[in-house]
């Protein structure tokens, strides 16, 4: 235990939220620890991006971060689309009146444009920041009790368990913390299906040019569609594109315990039927055997809480959201940055403060988080024209989806972790 901090903190999970919330707490000298089922860490191959709150808050939890994300990050490759999010456009077929010619619709921007990152390689360069004694691999949480010295006592299912005098449940969608909080049997203890699931490729950034051109190519576009949404953004330093093909449909899905199955490129282009020729061509560079990934979210059974006593849940298992906003991952470290802010508090001293400080993260995160979930939704209906009160409207879409951008993008960081800090102190007394 470190001379100010008279605890110990165990992070359960090794995602985007466990390691930089990790990286956070050890740079400020508070003690943890992080417990991750798999053998090492990984993440799949394929691209996620970064609005200007991610950036800001990979700053807050630690330089080291925002370093590691400069070096994989890729950007838009033409110096005029540098403040482009994405260029919308019309995907289908039939391409309504004032659309451009290969079906331009509208652009959104921000100020830093698209930030693109090969999750492996991002996640790779974080690790190299947490010192490997802090981190315990073929670690599966079960369960969470409390012992007679009123230390939390984590039991994995190797049989082995570990104590702490607080956990932080960064384990992901079908979090086991999220179920200890709120109990197995309640609604919110497991996501639910949004109806919409993707394709994801990664496809050789020459051989995107040949099939649609350098501009499209090698800037990002949101293709739209009736019922679907093809996203695309140059990941690897320009070397590859990074495409990611939505579609809603009525079924159930089948397993609610795995959330991809295999599928093949004929299933995509025929799910892509009837979409304009740089689509087709576009899907046409896929490898013939694919992943589905079931898109599912929190929105429809919110969290009603994200902590018990001394555990609290962060990323998503707080808040799962879809990925429409391309804001999840960002939002995990915007949780890690305030979670980090508030333990590290001065006032923070030993185990009887913990539950102020999850009670603090609790207030002022769960709003922010929920709004994320439903919100994506409603963009994600947007891009595929089934918004209700927008439909195919590319000027209302486009007003749409800045004001939702906007709620998303444009805040401060370090203020939202100063706030956070003066509602603990009125915990703390
Ligand atoms: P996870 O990444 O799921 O990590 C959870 C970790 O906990 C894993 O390592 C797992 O092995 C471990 N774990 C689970 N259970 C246990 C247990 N019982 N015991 C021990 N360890 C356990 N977000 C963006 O910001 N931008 C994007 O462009 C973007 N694109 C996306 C595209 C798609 C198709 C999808 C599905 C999501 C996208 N997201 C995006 C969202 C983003 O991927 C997630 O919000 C983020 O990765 C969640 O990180 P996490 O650390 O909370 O959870």
């Amino acid at each position: 235990m470190s001379q100010e901090k008279k605890f110990e903190v165990a992070i359960v999970g090794g995602g985007i939220a466990g390691v930089t919330l990790a990286i956070a707490l050890h740079y400020r000298s508070i003690p943890v620890t992080l417990y991750e089922q798999a053998s090492a860490f990984g993440e799949i191959g394929a691209g996620v991006s970064f609005s200007p709150n991610a950036v800001q808050a990979m700053k807050v939890c630690h330089q080291g971060i925002f370093e590691a994300f400069e070096k994989v990050c890729t950007r838009n490759m033409w110096p005029s689309k540098q403040k482009v999010w994405f260029d919308y456009l019309n995907g289908s077929e039939d391409a309504v009146n004032g659309v451009g010619e290969d079906g331009f619709a509208f652009t959104i921007s921000n100020s830093l444009g698209q930030n693109g990152v090969h999750r492996a390689h991002f996640l790779e360069e974080m690790v190299k920041l947490v010192p490997k004694d802090i981190t315990k691999f073929r670690k599966r949480l079960q369960s969470i009790t409390e012992n007679s010295n009123g230390r939390l006592v984590m039991s994995f299912e190797d049989g082995t368990s570990a104590e702490a005098d607080a956990v932080i449940g960064c384990d992901g969608i079908k979090s086991r913390v999220r179920q200890t909080i709120v109990g197995a049997d309640h609604p919110s203890a497991r996501p639910s299906y949004t109806h919409k699931y993707a394709y994801r490729g990664l496809v050789p950034m020459e051989d995107a040019i040949a099939a649609i051109g350098e501009e499209r190519a090698q800037n990002s576009c949101m293709h739209m569609g009736p019922d679907g949404h093809i996203l695309t953004f140059p990941v690897n330093h320009g070397e590859i594109l990074n495409i990611v093909a939505f579609k809603t449909t009525a079924d159930d899905w089948p397993d609610s315990q795995r959330l991809t199955k295999p599928a093949e490129q004929k299933d995509l282009l025929r799910d892509f039927e009837g979409y304009g020729p740089n689509i087709i061509k576009l899907l046409k560079l896929t490898k013939p055997n694919l992943d589905i990934w079931a898109i599912f979210d929190t929105g429809d059974h919110p969290v009603p809480t994200f902590y018990k006593g001394r555990v609290c849940i962060v990323g998503d298992a707080a808040h799962a959201t879809s990925p429409h906003h391309g804001a999840g991952a960002g939002f995990c470290i915007e949780d890690s940055a305030v979670m980090a802010e508030l333990l590290a508090d001065k006032r923070v001293k030993s185990q009887t403060d913990l539950e102020a400080v999850f009670a603090t993260f609790d207030a002022e995160r769960r709003p922010r988080g929920h709004w994320l979930v439903q919100s994506s939704r409603r963009v994600g209906d947007c891009y595929e024209w089934r918004a209700e009160g927008i439909g195919r409207d590319f000027g209302k879409m486009e007003a749409e989806i800045n004001e939702r951008n906007g709620v998303i993008a444009n805040v401060d960081v370090s203020k939202m972790c100063e706030h956070a800090r003066e509602e603990l102190g009125k915990r703390l007394v």
